[in-house]
């Protein structure tokens, strides 16, 4: 087991875990870029949105949705927050596992462009 976020999975690697049901975990960033910063992941482990098929449509679905509750839960629901997939290497992903960023608790500048 090299991926890092199994690992989290697994227990074998301590993280602050903010939600976790039968399908999904979710914890906060080890480096936060925002005052908020959680990732949302599948206990499955699938590497990337390019990984994603139509089986997956709930799993999808109900990560979005347990971060909305999550971003309630954590007083950035209403003010808002921004919902990040990175997707391969001109998407910037890092971490091979698949991972919802949950970004809040401040106003947010846009800064996404090329390089
Ligand atoms: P990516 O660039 O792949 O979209 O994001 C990977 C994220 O995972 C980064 O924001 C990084 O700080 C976070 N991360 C990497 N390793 C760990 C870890 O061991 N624990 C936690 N909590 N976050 C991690
Ligand atoms: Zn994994």
């Amino acid at each position: 087991m090299d991926c890092i976020f199994c690992k989290i999975i697994a227990k074998v690697i301590p993280a602050a875990v903010v939600y976790e049901d039968k399908q999904i975990l979710a914890f906060k960033d080890i480096h936060p870029l925002t005052p908020i910063h959680v990732l949302i992941i599948p206990k499955k482990h699938i590497e990337s949105i390019n990984d994603f098929s139509e089986t997956d449509e709930q799993l999808a679905g109900h990560m979005v949705v347990v971060a909305k509750k999550i971003a309630a839960d954590l007083q950035t629901g209403e003010k808002g927050y921004k919902l990040l997939f990175r997707v391969g290497d001109w998407g910037g992903q890092e971490v091979g596992h698949l991972h919802l960023h949950l970004l809040g608790g401040a106003q947010l500048y846009e800064e996404i462009r090329p390089i």
